[in-house]
C-alpha cells in the first residue's frame, strides 16, 4: 500500500542561514547557475553559485485593490466571491448543496511539497499561501470604477455567472456597492458599448482625468485606511495605441501627450500612469498595449511595480500545458488551430475587429519559447501554423466554448491529432487570477534582495515577471527571456519563495528513494 503524504499548514525554518526578527525574514541563499562560454568550436557548461540574501517584510498590509471594469463579469463575481468567502455562504444546486471556495487560485488552493518526513521522507505538503506571509484574499478591500453606474449586485446579475440562490444571499451585501465614475473615450472600445457608458467623468481634458483618478486612489485609500492600493484593469479590451515618437515613447512625452490631450493616450494608459503617480502597484489583465514605453518608464524612475498583459485563464493555459508537454516529449507540433465563442460584454466588445486585433496579438505568441527551445525539430524562425478565431455567441453568455485542435508530426512522418473541447464559466477562470495577482504583486514587492557584489538591498525590476503564470503575454525586463511555459512559470514562484526562506529549490530527484 503506498503511503499517503503529510500535509501540514504552516512552517519555519531551521538554519543558520534563516533568520526570523518580528519584522522581517532574512535568507542566504546560494544561487546555482550553469554559465555557457564558447571557446572557438567548443561550447563549456561552467557550473556558477551566487550569493544572494533575502529580506522579507513580514507585516501583511491593509491592501485595497480597485478594479477598472468592477461593474464587469470579472469585477462583480471576484466581489461576490470574496463576499462569499467571507460569510461562509453554501447555496442549493441541483446538485447538492455548494460550499464558497477560493479553488483556482494558486496561492490559496494548490499546495507545495515542502520536504520528507521521517526514514521514509514521506512527501510533506503545505498550503502555497503559507510559503511567505501573504495576504488573504478575505482580507482584500475591494472598489474600483466603472463607465457603467450599475451597483455590484444588478451586476452580478447581469453577468450570468454565479448561481441564483446565491445571488439571492449576496445582493443585500452587494447593491450598496456603486462604481467610481470612470474615463471613456469611445475610440478605444467597441462602438456596442456606447449604451452601458453612463458613468462617465466629465470632460474631454486628460490631465483632469488623470488627477481625477489620482484623487480617487487616495480618497479610496484614506477612506478604508489602507497600508497600499493595488490597481488592476479588468476593463474591457481596448485597441491598441499606436506608439509615437514624441507622444507616448518616453516618460516625459507622456506626461506632455496627456496635458496636450494627445488622441493616442487612451484611457487604460491614464489609469497606469494615475497609479504610478500614487506608487500603487498597476496590474494590466486585458491584451492592449496600456504599457507604452513612456509607461514602463514612469514606472522605472518611480520604482513602482507593474504588471501584464491579458489573463491567462483557459485556452491559453491549456496550450502552454499541451505545447510544453509536446515539445518536450520529441514531438513537433505543426498546427494548433483555435475557436472560442462566448456571449458575454466581452465577447460582444471582441467583436468589432479592432479589439478583436488585440485579443489575436495577445495570444499569438503563448508557444514561441516551447517551440524555440528544440533545434532539433524546428529550424530557425520555423513555427506551428497558429490561428485563433473568436466568435460572439449571446446564447452562451459567461459559459464559454473553447475548441482547439492540436496537430503534430511524430514518428516516422506520422501525424498526430489532438482535439479538445472546454466549456466554462469564463469569470470563474478568471476571477481566482485576479486575487492570485494581486496577492503575488503584494508580496514580491515586499521582498528585498542584495547580491554578494552589492551594498544596498534592492527591490525586484518594477516589470514583475513573476507573475508570469498567471499572464497571457507576460511583460518582462528589457533582455530578459519571455517563459510562456506552464510548470516553468509556476516553479519560478515558488522557488522564489522558497529562497526567501532559505529552502532549496525543489529539484524533484527524490534521490533518498532512488535505493534504500
Ligand atoms: P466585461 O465586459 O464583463 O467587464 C468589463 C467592464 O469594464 C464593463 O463593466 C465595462 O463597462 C467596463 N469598462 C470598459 N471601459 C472602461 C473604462 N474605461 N473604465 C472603467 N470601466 C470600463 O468583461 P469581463 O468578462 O469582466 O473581462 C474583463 C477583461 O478581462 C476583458 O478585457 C477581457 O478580455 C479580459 N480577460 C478576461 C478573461 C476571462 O474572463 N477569463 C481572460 C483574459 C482576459
Amino acid at each position: 500500500m503506498s503511503i499517503l503524504p503529510l500535509h501540514v499548514d504552516d512552517f519555519e525554518v531551521r538554519s543558520p542561514n534563516v533568520t526570523y526578527s518580528d519584522d522581517f525574514i532574512e535568507a542566504s541563499y546560494q544561487y546555482h547557475t550553469t554559465e555557457i562560454l564558447k571557446e572557438g568550436k567548443k561550447t563549456v557548461a561552467v557550473p556558477k553559485c551566487v550569493e544572494y540574501q533575502f529580506r522579507t517584510e513580514r507585516k501583511k498590509p491593509k491592501l485595497g485593490l480597485m478594479l477598472v471594469g468592477w461593474g464587469g463579469n470579472n469585477g462583480s463575481t471576484t466581489t461576490a466571491g470574496i463576499l462569499a468567502n467571507k460569510m461562509g455562504m453554501t447555496w442549493m444546486t441541483k446538485n447538492g448543496e455548494k460550499k464558497a471556495n477560493y479553488f483556482g487560485s494558486l496561492t490559496q488552493a494548490s499546495t507545495c511539497r515542502l520536504g520528507g518526513h521521517g526514514p521514509n521522507c514521506v512527501d510533506t505538503y503545505v498550503p502555497f499561501s503559507s510559503l511567505l506571509p501573504m495576504v488573504h484574499p478575505n482580507d482584500l478591500v475591494v472598489g474600483g470604477w466603472d463607465i457603467s453606474s450599475m451597483n455590484l449586485a444588478d451586476a452580478m446579475a447581469r453577468a450570468k455567472v454565479l448561481d441564483y440562490t446565491l445571488q439571492q444571499q449576496l445582493a443585500p451585501h452587494m447593491k450598496h456597492l456603486v462604481p467610481l465614475p470612470s474615463i471613456y473615450y469611445p475610440d478605444f472600445i467597441a462602438a456596442n458599448q456606447t449604451d452601458r457608458a453612463d458613468n462617465i467623468i466629465p470632460g474631454q481634458d486628460k490631465k483632469a482625468h488623470l488627477e481625477h483618478i489620482r484623487n480617487d486612489i487616495r480618497e479610496f485609500k484614506k477612506k478604508n485606511g489602507l497600508d497600499k492600493v493595488i490597481v488592476l484593469w479588468t476593463g474591457n479590451t481596448e485597441r491598441f495605441s499606436s506608439v509615437q515618437s514624441g507622444v507616448n515613447d518616453t516618460s516625459d512625452n507622456l506626461l506632455a501627450a496627456i496635458e496636450a490631450n494627445e488622441a493616442e493616450v487612451s484611457p487604460s494608459t491614464i489609469f497606469a500612469v494615475a497609479s504610478i503617480l500614487e506608487g500603487s502597484i498597476y496590474i494590466n489583465g486585458s491584451p492592449q498595449n496600456t504599457f507604452v514605453p513612456g509607461v514602463i518608464q514612469l514606472a522605472e524612475q518611480h520604482d513602482v511595480m507593474i504588471g501584464g498583459d491579458d489573463f491567462k485563464s483557459g485556452q491559453t493555459k491549456m496550450k502552454s500545458v499541451m505545447v510544453d508537454f509536446l515539445v518536450s516529449a520529441g514531438i513537433k507540433p505543426t498546427a494548433i488551430v483555435s475557436y472560442n465563442h462566448l456571449g458575454n460584454n466581452d465577447g460582444k466588445n471582441l467583436s468589432a475587429p479592432q479589439t478583436f486585433r488585440s485579443k489575436e496579438i495577445s495570444k499569438s505568441n503563448v508557444v514561441d519559447d516551447m517551440v524555440n527551445s528544440n533545434s532539433i525539430m524546428y529550424k530557425p524562425r520555423e513555427h506551428p501554423d497558429h490561428v485563433v478565431v473568436i466568435k460572439y455567441v449571446p446564447t452562451v453568455a459567461d459559459s464559454k466554448r473553447a475548441m482547439d485542435e492540436y496537430t503534430s508530426e511524430i514518428f516516422m512522418g506520422g501525424t498526430n491529432t489532438i482535439v479538445m473541447h472546454n466549456t466554462c464559466e469564463d469569470s470563474l477562470l478568471a476571477t481566482p487570477l485576479i486575487l492570485d495577482l494581486a496577492i503575488l504583486a503584494d508580496m514580491t514587492s515586499r521582498i528585498k534582495y542584495k547580491r554578494a557584489d552589492m551594498t544596498e538591498w534592492s527591490s525586484f525590476h518594477p516589470i514583475m515577471s513573476i507573475l508570469s503564470y498567471l499572464i497571457k503575454a507576460p511583460l518582462v525586463p528589457p533582455g530578459a527571456p519571455i517563459v510562456n511555459a506552464l510548470f516553468k512559470q509556476r516553479a519560478c514562484i515558488e522557488n522564489i519563495f522558497r529562497a526567501c526562506v532559505g529552502l532549496p529549490a525543489d529539484n524533484h530527484m527524490l534521490l533518498e528513494h532512488k535505493r534504500g
